[in-house]
């Protein structure tokens, strides 16, 4: 590409797009490419598309695809043009252009790039066995290529339908990717590969360039696992006579073993994080640091701050491994950031997952008080919730061991006493115990702390003796010195 292109290019509007297959909730992977390209348009003051791709009816399903539609927007990454919300390129789902990737076909056809594959099935698993045995690449031998006019019309009798494959021509494909620099792919290596199926449908490759294309990409920004496609599609662009997009390929989340970051890795929807309580606002900044940086050392940053220093070139560069334990301390810290009102809004779901809600209005603020600077995420609420519930409040294992060592039972005794005389004041019923038992530290409130809250650690426990008042204290210390509370 020449330097008058790139200045060319770089005077149209930006147009980018982010382009998920409905199988499956969405990956945080693919939120992350998602998060990029939306991150480039709002930098750039571009447009930000998106398209549903669904050639595949039986691997795809709507219900994945209002799933995917709504983890976007719970996210916080808006679109200008999609499927909900047109837009002058539509349709923006795949199911819906059929037509136009017939027509296209048909200029291939004409062009003489593509030829039809009668191989069936069987055949090509027989030829990529061969292959493996061999131990070359598995990619397709060309076989159809070269059959004759006689040869395909007898095929044709047979009542075989064609797949239509490109011919890839000898020689190189390189471009210049946008994050890492050049690219280049041996045509030879590459494979004559199908543009459309011989049920018609088309695949990826060719459907996401006439998309691309038609649609007006300036930019294709996703994981670097579609190298390959894009040498791929750069041979059809150069086909169709079309100026292709720049491309950038970032780099994929891995898990903790470094390969690709999947199912056993544990959570990797967007869906199951947000169910465990992770607040959008975490999971954006979280994907946005890892494996780039925010610059200057930074870590926390809200929507504005990730905007501010984005850039496509530092974003997405080395592969970076998927910390749970530094998604749920960010979590912690934009928890800290909302105010009481945020908060409960965000909490109220898991409250009423927990069973709660319908108590008195101001001992559930009480709660949420004493507990908001534990929470690393929402759904610890309910547990909170449960410890806060004399019907329900039990020791953990860890508790009934600090409560069965010697000298705990007395405390614990102590403190009815305390609280008998001196009821809500807890300084008072601290100094009681502690002068009645001589103990003092940690030997002093973690038997208190076990005996209140059924754990060895929490909330400040003034907060929770406040929160708990003089019935509820009492009725914990009978339930541990009656021995009723372990689990
Ligand atoms: N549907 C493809 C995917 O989800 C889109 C890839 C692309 O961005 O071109 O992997």
């Amino acid at each position: 590409m020449g330097n008058g292109h790139d200045m060319a290019a770089r005077r149209k509007r930006v147009r980018v797009r982010f382009a998920p297959s409905p199988t499956g909730d969405l990956h945080v992977g693919n939120a992350r490419t998602a998060l990029f390209n939306w991150l480039f348009a709002r930098r750039e003051g571009g447009d930000f598309i998106l398209r549903i791709e669904d050639t595949d009816a039986s691997r795809t399903d709507r219900v994945y695809e209002a799933n995917i539609v709504e983890d976007l927007r719970w996210l916080g990454l808006t679109w200008d043009e999609g499927p909900d919300v047109g837009g002058d390129f539509g349709p923006y789902r795949q199911s819906g252009r059929l037509a136009l990737y017939g027509e296209h076909l048909e200029r291939l056809i004409a062009k003489g790039s593509v030829y039809p594959c009668y191989c069936s099935d069987e055949e090509l698993e027989a030829e990529r066995l061969a292959q493996v045995a061999r131990r070359e690449p598995p990619r397709y031998s060309g076989r159809c290529r070269l059959l004759s006019a006689g040869e395909r019309a007898r095929r044709e009798g047979e009542g075989r339908r064609p797949a239509w494959r490109f011919a890839v021509p000898p020689g190189t494909v390189s471009f210049r990717d946008v994050i890492r620099g050049n690219v280049t792919f041996e045509g030879r290596d590459l494979g004559d590969f199908i543009v459309v199926r011989s049920n018609g449908i088309p695949a990826y490759n060719f459907a996401c360039v006439v998309d691309d294309h038609l649609m007006g990409m300036t930019h294709v920004i996703r994981g670097e696992d579609h190298l390959s496609n894009t040498a791929l599609q750069l041979l059809l662009y150069r086909s169709f006579g079309w100026q292709p997009p720049r491309f950038a390929h970032h780099a994929l989340i891995l898990g903790k073993d470094r390969a690709k970051f999947g199912k056993r890795h544990g959570s990797v929807s967007v869906r199951e994080f947000r169910e465990r309580g992770i607040l959008p606002e975490a999971l954006v900044n979280y994907l946005a640091l890892l494996g780039a940086s925010l610059g200057g050392g930074r870590e926390v940053a809200g929507i504005d701050g990730i905007l501010a220093s984005f850039s496509l070139n530092r974003a997405g560069k080395s592969g970076a491994v998927f910390d749970e334990e530094k998604l749920a301390w960010l979590n912690a810290h934009h928890l800290r950031l909302l105010d009481p009102e945020g908060l409960r809004s965000r909490l109220d779901p898991f409250i009423r997952k927990a069973g709660y809600g319908g108590e008195e209005e101001g001992r559930l603020q009480a709660v949420i008080a004493a507990v908001r600077d534990n929470l690393t995420d929402l759904w610890q609420i309910g547990d909170y919730l449960v410890m806060f519930d004399d019907g329900r409040f039990r020791l953990d294992e860890e508790a009934a061991a600090v409560l069965g060592r010697e000298g705990s039972r007395e405390v614990v005794a102590a403190l009815g006493e305390a609280v008998d005389r001196h009821g809500a004041s807890f300084g008072a019923v601290m100094a009681y115990v502690e002068e009645k038992t001589s103990r003092r530290g940690r030997d002093l409130f973690l038997p208190v702390r076990a005996a209140l809250t059924g754990r060895v650690r929490g909330p400040e426990l003034e907060r929770v003796f406040d929160v708990l008042g003089p019935e509820s204290v009492k009725k914990r210390v009978a339930k541990v010195l009656g021995g009723v509370a372990r689990t």
